[in-house]
This record gives structure tokens, sequence and C-alpha cells, in this order.
């Protein structure tokens, strides 16, 4: 760019981070707004895996393939289908040679990305409340502590809850119909030997055909975790006259809603350590796009929030990231920038949305009973990862190869440009 802008990214997320980082590669800086007050201060949640032409391709432009392979668990790509009685449908493990799509615990990977930020470029206990527009593309952000800073480029990179998202849309999450309760088993090979033999190595997703479902993933650390999910208004509970907090009563209550579960099976639903999380399913509408605002734009969940079947969610959101900040190291003008990653985001995001929640319809159908749906063919999956991420490398060696930038503008050999932080006052 011309000139050096101020660049704000609420969410300190796998989307808010990587788009910090590879900024930071290119010598460009940023500030990152998190409402949490540290890195590790929230149980983050489960697993996720990083896909071969997604989030590994975010990896690699951040330079972080090799830390991430070092916290990564290829044999966590493993995947079994039961039924509610515990009967092998599918199974599908990986070889050893396969880095697909890796699996890493959220927690590792927020903080792998953290660390590998120049100190201060993340500001902790900074919970957006208002951004509020300039003119010029200059945005004002009022912080819950009181704090505020001015922006030349906001990225709201703030989730599903977005407090960025209505300076581009009026659109808000709807909920998918599905509830679930996360559930966790502690040090599970000596603990809960029967579950380990359940989970394997990777996850199980078990249906019963009648809107019901269980789904539970190995983590590192002998660490299993759960999701109890069934179709149900949001307010489950209160019909069902359950304390969510009460831990026997949800026990109680889910032993008779699975009443037709086998033993077994059951014990993934009852034998947890600690209390249930209670969760719920929300997707934005999709596709999603907004005309174009001056200084502001949207990356990851903020932009396309969907139903987590597909596990794109957080792949996205990586790319997103790391797209964005190749668009402001390329382009002459933050708007230039912000529409050259739009224009390569609102489709794709809008395909794998309709795709996601068209999954989770599938895997929760209530017709016909106990005639589960049968998952995907994983190692053609797999392959596919492959071909599209050396599809993208070859689309991206060609732009690469194009006619250089005209002068004045930034490119990697540039040297690092001076910090430029968003302007911030504390109140
Ligand atoms: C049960 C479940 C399972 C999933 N499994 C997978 C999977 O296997 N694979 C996959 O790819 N995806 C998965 N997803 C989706 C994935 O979790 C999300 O798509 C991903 O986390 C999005 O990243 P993000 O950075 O956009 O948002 P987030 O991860 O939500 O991060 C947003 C950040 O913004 C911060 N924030 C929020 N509000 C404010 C505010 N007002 N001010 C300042 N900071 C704020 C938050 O503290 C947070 O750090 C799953 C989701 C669920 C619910």
């Amino acid at each position: 760019m011309t000139t050096t802008p101020r660049i704000a990214i609420v969410g300190g997320g796998p989307a808010g981070l990587m788009c910090a980082r590879v900024l930071q590669v290119h010598g460009i800086w940023s500030t990152v707004y998190d409402a949490d007050t540290a890195v590790d201060s929230r149980d983050l949640g489960g697993t996720l895996d990083l896909h071969a032409d997604a989030g590994q391709i975010a990896l690699e432009d951040a330079g972080l393939m090799d830390a991430f392979l070092a916290s990564a668990r290829i044999e966590g790509q493993a995947k079994s289908r039961r039924d509610h009685h515990g009967a092998i449908l599918a199974e599908f493990t990986p070889a050893e040679s396969d880095t697909a799509a890796p699996e890493i615990d959220r927690g590792q990977l927020r903080t792998m990305l953290y660390e590998h930020l120049r100190p201060g470029t993340v500001r902790w206990g900074h919970e957006l409340v208002h951004a509020t527009p300039l003119g010029a593309g200059a945005h004002r952000l009022e912080f819950a502590n009181g704090a505020s800073a001015e922006a030349d480029l906001v990225i709201g990179a703030d989730g599903a809850w977005s407090k960025v998202r209505p300076l581009l849309t009026d659109a808000a999450p709807q909920y998918l119909g599905v509830c679930f309760l996360d559930a966790r088993f502690d040090d599970v090979d000596t603990r809960h030997p029967e579950v380990a033999a359940i989970v394997g190595d990777g996850h199980m997703f078990s249906t019963d055909g009648e809107g019901r479902a269980v789904i539970v993933q190995r983590n590192s650390n002998g660490v299993v975790r759960g999701y109890v999910a069934f179709r149900s208004e949001l307010d489950w509970h209160v019909a069902a006259g359950v304390d969510v907090t009460d831990r026997e009563a949800v026990r109680s209550h889910l032993s008779r809603e699975f009443g037709e579960w086998s033993t077994a099976m059951r014990m993934l639903i009852t034998d947890n350590d600690g209390d249930y999380t209670p969760r719920s399913f929300w997707a934005l509408p999709a596709p999603l796009t907004w005309e174009p605002v001056p200084g502001a734009t949207l990356i990851g969940d903020a932009a396309h929030l969907m139903a987590p079947f597909g596990g794109h969610g957080a792949n996205l959101a990586l790319l997103d990231g790391a797209e964005l900040a190749h668009a402001i190291r390329k382009e002459d003008t933050v708007d230039a920038a912000i529409s050259r990653y739009e224009t390569t985001m609102f489709p794709r995001s809008g395909e794998f949305a309709a795709s996601s929640n068209n999954g989770l319809r599938r895997f929760f159908a209530t017709t016909p009973p106990h005639a589960p749906h049968l998952p995907p063919d994983h190692a053609q999956e797999h392959r596919n990862y492959e071909a599209r991420a050396a599809e993208y490398r070859r689309r991206q060696a060609a732009d690469r190869d194009a006619p250089p930038p005209s002068p004045g503008r930034h490119s990697e050999a540039d040297p690092p440009r001076r910090p430029t932080l968003a302007s911030e006052h504390h109140g």
C-alpha cells in the first residue's frame, strides 16, 4: 500500500490470529483485540482437523507448518460410524503418510498462533462494544474496559456473535434446531477403557435415525470430548424441567431420552467426568454477501458462521485470515484489498455453508427410523483435499509470476514497516 493503514483485528481466534501472523510475516503490523483475558483463559472446546486445501495453506503462508505438525495427530484422522446399538457401520484408518487433515486441539492451535506474534500484538481483555464509522473508512472502536481505538481498517474476526458485523450487514445467526451437551472424559485409556475402545484414535459418530446423535473425539493428553446432540427447541431444559447445572438431573434426563441406545453406547452419554456444557448450533443465512463498506470487513465465523458438519469453519477462518493479509500486502488501498478478499471469500463460503448446513440436516434426519446416514468416503475426501491444495498452489504461483507491482507498492522483498498500531485511548 502507498500509505500504512492502522489495522485493528477484533477477535483472537483462528481467523484473527492467522491474519495478524501473515501480515507480520510481510512486515505489516496490526493490533488484535480479544475479549478473553489471556490466550488460555477458557476451555476452547475440542479438536480441529486442518485440511490440506484450507487450514494448511494458511499455516504454510504463516511459516507455521512445522510448528503445526509438531503438535498435530495424524492418527486422529481415523473415523468410525456406529449405530445406536454399537454395531460398526463404517471405518476409516488413515495411512501413516496421510497428512490431508491432521487433528490439533483448539487450545494448542491458538497458543501456537499467539506465540508466533510479536509481543504486544494482542490486547487481551478488550471486548468490543461499539464500532462507529468516522468517515473516509476510519472507525472508532470502544471496548467494555473503557479503552477505545481508531483504525483505518477494522477486521471483524469476532466469531458467531460479531459486534463488527452490523457495520456490514443486518444478517444474524439463526438457530438450526439442534442442541447438544458437551461432555468430557479424562485419562480415558486408564479410567474409561470402554469409551477409549469405542472412540479409537480419532472420531466416532452415531445416530439413531430419530434425531439423536453422539459424536466422540479423541483429543491430546488422554482426553476424549463428546457431543450428545438432539433435535429440540433452545429451551428444551425448561420444558423438561431439567437444571443443566445439575449433573445427575441431566444424566437421568439423557438416560430416558437415549433409553433405546445400548448400555455400551449409553456410557458415552452418562459416564463423563465433570458437568455437561449446554450448547446449540447456529448459522448465518447462506450465501451471505454485503455491499462494500470502506475500511471494514469480516473473516471467519463473523462472515460465514455455518453448521460444523464437514469441519470447514476453522479451516475457512484460517484461510480467510491469510488471504486478507495477502490482499492487504498486494493492493494499493484498503478498499482495493477488501474487494480482492471479499470477491474470493463470498462464493467459497457460500458453497461450504450450504453443504455444511445440509450435512447437519441429513445427520439429524428422522426418517426412516434406524437407518443412520452413512459417512462420506474419507479416503476420497482426503485425495480431494490434496488435489485442491495442489490446484490452489498452482494458482498462487501464477499470481506471483504476474507482472511486478507498480512503484510504491509494498512487496515481500521490502523491509518490515515501522509498527503502525490502531491509535488507542484508555478511559
Ligand atoms: C461443536 C463444534 C465443532 C466444530 N468442529 C470443527 C471442526 O472439526 N473443524 C473446523 O474447521 N471447524 C469446526 N467448528 C467451527 C470452528 O470452531 C469455527 O468455525 C472457528 O472457531 C471460527 O474461528 P473464528 O476465529 O472465526 O471465530 P472464533 O473461534 O469464534 O474466535 C472469535 C474470537 O473473537 C473473540 N471475541 C468475540 N466477541 C468479541 C468482542 N465483542 N470483542 C473482542 N473479542 C471478541 C472471542 O473471544 C474469540 O477469541 C466447530 C464448531 C463447533 C460449535
